[in-house]
């Protein structure tokens, strides 16, 4: 079995490519079958994002292809960036925390609650044929740190590793990651279709 992943982020691909290892299933970029302009993200939910990227990269390739859409939810500012997260602020990761910490501290809420979710969705032969989400609880560190991962990693405090997801292994983030929580149940549904 070929599986498409419509992503040309290849941090992400890369978690997801490791997410899915072992599986009897060939995990494969978008971007080594079809070269398409992306879609507009013109969904009001991460789910909604996803299923449209899934139907519009599933027509160009004739394998179950799947897309996610994730983001960074800050409680302190009303669930911004969401998902524009790839969108908010200036084009590079230090302008968008800046935004971040400026916004924050003007409300008096530096160290909010905040979580990263990701959507998932599959798409066979036009129809949506598997849907999941996953996503993981945290706080925006007091300052960025670390340089791994990727994004806004070193401003997400996660507080049962004491430290950003920027300051561990892609091993250790993805055991406890959004993206992890939603690929896996998407690699339980392609076991689940090989072996039923
Ligand atoms: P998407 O490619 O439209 O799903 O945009 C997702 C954006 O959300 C990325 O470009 C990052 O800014 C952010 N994001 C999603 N997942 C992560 C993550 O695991 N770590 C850090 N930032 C993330």
């Amino acid at each position: 079995m070929t599986l498409v992943v419509a992503t040309t982020n290849r941090h992400k691909l890369g978690e997801i490519a490791r997410i899915l290892d072992g599986l009897d299933c060939a995990v494969e970029s978008i971007s080594a079958h079809a070269s398409a302009v992306a879609p507009q993200e013109t969904g009001r939910t991460f789910a909604e994002n996803a299923r449209l990227k899934a139907r519009y990269y599933g027509r160009l390739v004739p394998h179950l292809t799947v897309a996610d859409d994730s983001g960074l939810e800050v409680d302190g500012l009303d669930g911004e960036p969401g998902v524009r997260s790839a969108r908010f602020g200036g084009p590079t990761y230090p302008e968008k925390f800046d935004l971040i910490y400026g916004r924050l501290r003007a409300r008096a809420a530096l160290g909010s609650p905040a979580r990263f979710v990701c959507a998932v969705a599959a798409v066979e032969g036009g129809r949506v044929v598997f849907e999941a989400a996953g996503t993981i609880e945290g706080r925006i560190a007091d300052r960025p740190a670390g340089d791994g991962g990727f994004g806004y990693d070193p401003i997400f405090f996660y507080p049962p590793f004491g430290c950003t997801l920027a300051e561990v292994s892609a091993e250790r983030k993805a055991a406890v990651s959004h993206r992890g929580r939603a690929f896996r149940k998407l690699r339980d549904f392609l076991v689940s279709r090989v072996y039923s």
